[in-house]
């Protein structure tokens, strides 16, 4: 099996599903603050379409891992027939939610075959959680951690996205949050991706200054990098570790493996590209296998080197984070 690589020597194995661009919160980073239109239902693809896009990247092209993400995958209707009908695939399967149905959902997701989640907190303070995101949700939050725990999924990993002046007073709480619960935070720089196109580099709190807060209170030693986006560091008394996206100020797409799939059917081979390809045309018009699986190769094979954020020029995609999926 040919592995799916870009033309510069990237070999793709990670493939990250948007099952739905619908969200139940609409974070100020995320999303404006009257929302967004959903797309409508005849657009998005159904289990049965997702589940052949993931065979087709198993099978012909060596996809060995698969993120469910959105908008918000749990508000998707039956989340759970699909993780097990991807599960039977034989790859790893992970899902990325804002936390906020897990207290029902977690022990079908874990009964399904879920692994590994990752919830998205980005407050510990009732009131900022609400105004964050818009919904003032924290306790339900907190309550669905547990129950990940609970269901046996491992790891549960928290994301956090610190902005200046925002929540950046947070890191150290979030460390402890982490350290007392068995939960690995992942904090995420702030990207250029927000619904308003209000981002600025003066909001991004760089994952190096993250990192030195929460060290001169709990030492830590970096623990070495693999293919994985996040810089991770373990505590140096043995309790656990912290992980750091640092996407704007340290990007990784040297070593990038990810391609992503939005709920609309485009094949996007960069969280920040300009252009997407549509598969539903082949989907939906009888294409064979070979065809969804040369459409995979020709645009991973067209991948850029990177994104430019920072520089003259980068150009932000149409699309904000809740319509790709982080
Ligand atoms: N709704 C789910 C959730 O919140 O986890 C899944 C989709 S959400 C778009 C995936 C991840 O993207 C979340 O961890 C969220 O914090 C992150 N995210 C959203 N907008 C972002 C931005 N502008 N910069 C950095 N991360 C962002
Ligand atoms: Fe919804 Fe997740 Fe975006 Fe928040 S970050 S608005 S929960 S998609």
């Amino acid at each position: 099996m040919p592995a799916l690589t870009d033309s510069y020597g990237r070999v793709h194995r990670d493939l990250r599903i948007s099952v739905t661009d619908r969200c139940n919160y609409r974070c100020t980073y995320c999303m404006p603050a009257d929302g967004l239109d959903w797309l409508p239902r005849e657009d998005l693809l159904s289990f049965e379409e997702i589940e052949r896009v993931a065979r087709v990247c198993v099978e012909h092209h060596g996809i060995d891992s698969i993120r469910l993400t959105g908008g918000e995958p749990t508000v998707r209707h039956g989340l759970p027939e699909l993780v097990a009908r991807l599960a039977r695939l034989g790859v790893d399967i992970a899902l990325t939610t804002n936390g906020s149905r897990l207290s029902a959902l977690a022990r079908p997701l874990a009964e399904a075959g879920l692994r590994r989640i990752n919830i998205s907190c980005d407050s510990l303070h009732d009131g900022r959680f609400a105004a964050m995101t818009r919904r003032d949700d924290l306790p339900n939050v907190l309550a669905g951690i547990a129950a990940a725990l609970e269901a046996g999924l491992h790891p549960v990993k928290l994301n956090v996205v610190l902005r200046r002046s925002v929540n950046d007073d947070e890191a150290l709480a979030f460390a402890e949050f982490g350290r007392a619960t068995g939960v690995t935070v992942r904090f995420i720089e702030f990207m250029p991706l927000d619904a308003d196109g209000g981002w600025t580099s003066a909001e991004v709190v760089p994952g190096s200054e993250i990192v030195a807060a929460i060290a001169a209170v709990h030492p830590v030693e970096p623990v070495r990098r693999g293919h994985e986006p996040a810089a991770r560091w373990r505590y140096l008394d043995g309790r656990g570790e912290i992980g750091v996206i640092d996407s704007v100020t340290e990007p990784f797409c040297a070593s990038c493996d990810r391609i992503r799939l939005t709920a609309d059917g485009r094949l996007r081979s960069c969280l920040f590209a300009t252009d997407e390809v549509d598969l539903r045309p082949t989907l939906r018009g009888g294409g064979d296998d070979e065809a969804i699986a040369g459409i995979v190769a020709a645009t991973v094979a067209a991948k850029g080197p990177g994104h430019q954020i920072g520089q003259v020029a980068f150009v932000r995609p149409h699309r904000s984070m809740s319509q790709i999926g982080g």
